[in-house]
Protein backbone atom coordinates (compact mmCIF):
# COMPACT_ATOMS: atom_id res chain seq x y z
CA UNK A 1 0.00 0.00 0.00
CA UNK A 2 1.56 3.57 -1.28
CA UNK A 3 2.57 5.54 1.67
CA UNK A 4 -0.27 7.85 1.81
CA UNK A 5 -2.72 5.51 0.97
CA UNK A 6 -1.70 4.30 4.42
CA UNK A 7 -2.35 7.84 5.93
CA UNK A 8 -5.46 7.77 4.63
CA UNK A 9 -6.91 5.21 6.59
CA UNK A 10 -6.49 6.82 10.15
CA UNK A 11 -9.26 7.03 12.02
CA UNK A 12 -9.67 9.83 15.41
CA UNK A 13 -9.24 6.99 17.10
CA UNK A 14 -5.72 6.62 16.61
CA UNK A 15 -5.23 10.54 16.78
CA UNK A 16 -6.39 9.95 20.17
CA UNK A 17 -4.85 6.87 21.06
CA UNK A 18 -1.53 6.70 23.43
CA UNK A 19 0.09 3.97 21.65
CA UNK A 20 1.62 6.60 18.87
CA UNK A 21 5.70 5.82 18.98
CA UNK A 22 6.86 9.16 18.33
CA UNK A 23 10.68 9.27 16.85
CA UNK A 24 12.82 12.33 16.59
CA UNK A 25 10.81 13.50 13.17
CA UNK A 26 7.64 13.46 14.35
CA UNK A 27 5.31 16.41 16.35
CA UNK A 28 8.21 19.18 16.68
CA UNK A 29 9.13 18.74 13.17
CA UNK A 30 5.79 19.17 11.37
CA UNK A 31 2.96 21.74 12.68
CA UNK A 32 -0.29 20.01 13.83
CA UNK A 33 -3.22 22.28 13.54
CA UNK A 34 -7.21 21.25 13.89
CA UNK A 35 -7.74 21.21 10.41
CA UNK A 36 -8.73 17.35 9.81
CA UNK A 37 -6.53 16.50 7.12
CA UNK A 38 -3.44 17.91 8.52
CA UNK A 39 -4.07 16.40 11.83
CA UNK A 40 -4.09 12.92 9.73
CA UNK A 41 -0.35 13.90 8.30
CA UNK A 42 0.83 15.96 10.61
CA UNK A 43 0.69 11.85 12.65
CA UNK A 44 1.76 10.07 9.87
CA UNK A 45 5.12 9.38 10.80
CA UNK A 46 3.57 8.32 14.25
CA UNK A 47 1.02 5.83 12.66
CA UNK A 48 4.01 3.75 10.20
CA UNK A 49 5.16 3.22 13.77
CA UNK A 50 2.15 1.76 14.61
CA UNK A 51 2.33 -0.51 11.82
CA UNK A 52 5.41 -1.92 12.95
CA UNK A 53 4.32 -2.60 15.81
CA UNK A 54 1.59 -4.66 14.56
CA UNK A 55 3.72 -6.99 12.60
CA UNK A 56 6.41 -4.98 11.34
CA UNK A 57 5.37 -4.91 7.62
CA UNK A 58 6.83 -2.03 6.75
CA UNK A 59 10.59 -1.42 6.55
CA UNK A 60 13.49 -1.56 4.24
CA UNK A 61 15.98 -4.53 4.61
CA UNK A 62 19.46 -4.90 4.00
CA UNK A 63 21.14 -7.64 2.88
CA UNK A 64 24.37 -8.47 5.17
CA UNK A 65 25.87 -10.70 2.34
CA UNK A 66 26.02 -7.58 0.63
CA UNK A 67 26.12 -4.75 2.68
CA UNK A 68 29.82 -3.46 2.59
CA UNK A 69 29.40 -0.51 4.93
CA UNK A 70 29.70 2.07 2.89
CA UNK A 71 26.94 4.42 4.56
CA UNK A 72 25.73 6.02 2.13
CA UNK A 73 21.98 4.70 2.91
CA UNK A 74 22.62 6.21 6.22
CA UNK A 75 23.65 9.49 5.08
CA UNK A 76 20.28 9.66 2.52
CA UNK A 77 17.68 8.55 5.01
CA UNK A 78 15.09 11.37 5.68
CA UNK A 79 14.31 9.60 9.11
CA UNK A 80 18.02 8.73 10.77
CA UNK A 81 16.40 5.02 10.47
CA UNK A 82 19.86 3.53 9.95
CA UNK A 83 22.43 2.82 12.24
CA UNK A 84 25.87 1.70 11.49
CA UNK A 85 29.59 2.15 11.43
CA UNK A 86 32.12 2.60 8.31
CA UNK A 87 32.69 -0.96 6.99
CA UNK A 88 30.24 -2.61 9.09
CA UNK A 89 26.78 -4.14 8.61
CA UNK A 90 24.24 -1.43 8.59
CA UNK A 91 20.73 -1.59 9.95
CA UNK A 92 17.15 -0.29 9.18
CA UNK A 93 15.20 0.72 12.61
CA UNK A 94 11.74 -0.52 11.56
CA UNK A 95 10.31 1.24 13.51
CA UNK A 96 11.32 4.39 11.95
CA UNK A 97 11.51 3.41 8.50
CA UNK A 98 8.64 5.07 6.11
CA UNK A 99 9.63 2.89 2.77
CA UNK A 100 10.62 5.69 0.95
CA UNK A 101 13.50 3.76 -0.61
CA UNK A 102 15.65 6.85 -0.71
CA UNK A 103 18.52 4.44 0.93
CA UNK A 104 18.07 1.93 -2.30
CA UNK A 105 18.65 4.66 -4.70
CA UNK A 106 21.46 4.95 -3.43
CA UNK A 107 23.21 1.83 -2.88
CA UNK A 108 26.09 0.69 -4.60
CA UNK A 109 26.00 -3.08 -4.04
CA UNK A 110 22.15 -2.97 -4.53
CA UNK A 111 21.64 -4.58 -1.03
CA UNK A 112 18.45 -3.18 -0.26
CA UNK A 113 14.48 -4.50 -0.49
CA UNK A 114 11.60 -2.85 0.25
CA UNK A 115 8.72 -3.27 1.96
CA UNK A 116 7.70 -6.02 -0.37
CA UNK A 117 10.80 -8.15 -0.79
CA UNK A 118 11.66 -6.14 -4.07
CA UNK A 119 15.45 -4.90 -4.49
CA UNK A 120 15.62 -1.12 -5.06
CA UNK A 121 17.31 -0.62 -7.81
CA UNK A 122 20.35 1.76 -7.68
CA UNK A 123 19.50 4.67 -9.34
CA UNK A 124 21.87 7.29 -10.92
CA UNK A 125 22.25 10.87 -9.08
CA UNK A 126 21.15 12.57 -12.09
CA UNK A 127 18.04 10.41 -13.02
CA UNK A 128 16.52 10.73 -9.66
CA UNK A 129 13.08 11.79 -9.70
CA UNK A 130 12.69 15.11 -8.01
CA UNK A 131 9.24 17.04 -7.19
CA UNK A 132 7.54 19.17 -9.57
CA UNK A 133 4.91 21.66 -7.75
CA UNK A 134 2.14 23.07 -8.91
CA UNK A 135 2.81 26.18 -7.93
CA UNK A 136 -0.70 27.82 -8.99
CA UNK A 137 -2.85 25.22 -6.86
CA UNK A 138 -0.58 25.52 -3.62
CA UNK A 139 -2.41 27.13 -0.49
CA UNK A 140 1.47 27.92 0.77
CA UNK A 141 0.19 25.53 4.33
CA UNK A 142 3.88 24.44 4.43
CA UNK A 143 3.41 20.83 5.15
CA UNK A 144 6.39 19.84 2.21
CA UNK A 145 8.45 22.77 3.75
CA UNK A 146 8.22 21.09 6.95
CA UNK A 147 8.40 17.23 6.14
CA UNK A 148 11.56 17.50 4.11
CA UNK A 149 14.90 16.61 5.82
CA UNK A 150 17.12 18.51 3.38
CA UNK A 151 15.95 22.00 3.05
CA UNK A 152 14.55 21.53 -0.91
CA UNK A 153 11.45 23.33 -0.36
CA UNK A 154 10.47 27.25 0.51
CA UNK A 155 7.56 29.40 0.36
CA UNK A 156 7.76 31.93 -2.26
CA UNK A 157 8.30 35.45 -0.40
CA UNK A 158 5.82 38.52 -1.10
CA UNK A 159 6.16 40.35 -3.84
CA UNK A 160 4.85 43.76 -2.09
CA UNK A 161 2.96 44.23 1.68
CA UNK A 162 0.42 41.83 1.90
CA UNK A 163 0.82 39.68 -0.94
CA UNK A 164 -1.23 36.43 -0.32
CA UNK A 165 -0.19 34.82 -3.43
CA UNK A 166 2.55 32.99 -1.93
CA UNK A 167 3.60 29.17 -2.96
CA UNK A 168 6.14 26.54 -2.43
CA UNK A 169 9.27 26.14 -4.55
CA UNK A 170 11.45 23.33 -4.91
CA UNK A 171 14.79 25.70 -4.63
CA UNK A 172 17.52 22.78 -3.55
CA UNK A 173 17.75 19.82 -5.81
CA UNK A 174 21.46 19.16 -5.03
CA UNK A 175 20.45 18.32 -1.63
CA UNK A 176 17.28 16.11 -2.56
CA UNK A 177 17.47 12.34 -2.16
CA UNK A 178 14.32 11.61 -3.76
CA UNK A 179 12.48 10.28 -0.50
CA UNK A 180 9.28 12.05 -2.37
CA UNK A 181 7.64 12.63 1.54
CA UNK A 182 7.01 15.93 -0.36
CA UNK A 183 4.46 14.05 -2.57
CA UNK A 184 2.85 12.36 -0.26
CA UNK A 185 2.08 15.08 2.69
CA UNK A 186 0.99 17.46 0.46
CA UNK A 187 -2.71 17.45 1.13
CA UNK A 188 -3.48 19.06 -2.48
CA UNK A 189 -1.91 16.38 -4.10
CA UNK A 190 0.00 18.94 -6.38
CA UNK A 191 3.12 17.84 -5.76
CA UNK A 192 4.44 15.12 -8.40
CA UNK A 193 7.53 13.46 -8.42
CA UNK A 194 9.07 13.49 -11.89
CA UNK A 195 12.58 12.21 -13.47
CA UNK A 196 14.75 12.15 -16.70
S1 LIG B 1 13.37 3.32 3.07
FE1 LIG B 1 13.60 5.54 3.51
S2 LIG B 1 12.99 5.76 5.66
FE2 LIG B 1 13.41 3.56 5.32
S3 LIG B 1 15.56 3.29 5.88
FE3 LIG B 1 15.50 3.66 3.67
S4 LIG B 1 15.83 5.89 3.46
FE4 LIG B 1 15.23 5.50 5.62
S1 LIG C 1 2.72 22.23 -2.34
FE1 LIG C 1 1.08 21.25 -1.14
S2 LIG C 1 2.03 20.81 0.85
FE2 LIG C 1 3.35 22.30 -0.18
S3 LIG C 1 2.62 24.30 0.60
FE3 LIG C 1 1.54 23.87 -1.35
S4 LIG C 1 -0.39 22.90 -0.73
FE4 LIG C 1 0.99 22.79 1.05
S1 LIG D 1 11.77 14.32 -2.35
FE1 LIG D 1 10.80 16.11 -1.36
S2 LIG D 1 10.91 15.72 0.86
FE2 LIG D 1 12.36 14.32 -0.14
S3 LIG D 1 14.33 15.40 -0.08
FE3 LIG D 1 13.37 15.88 -2.08
S4 LIG D 1 12.23 17.78 -1.73
FE4 LIG D 1 12.73 16.93 0.29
Amino acid sequence: MHYSQRILTVSNDLYNSSSFNRGKNTGSHIRATNCATCRIVAFSYSINSVYHEEGGKYMAIIDKEKCIGCQLCKRVCPVEAIDGELKKLHRVNTKRCLDCKACGFVCPKEAITDNNGNLIKRIKKEELKKPVINSDACSACQMCVDICSYDCIQISPPLYKGDIHVFAQFTNAKTCVSCSLCEDVCPLNIIKMEGV
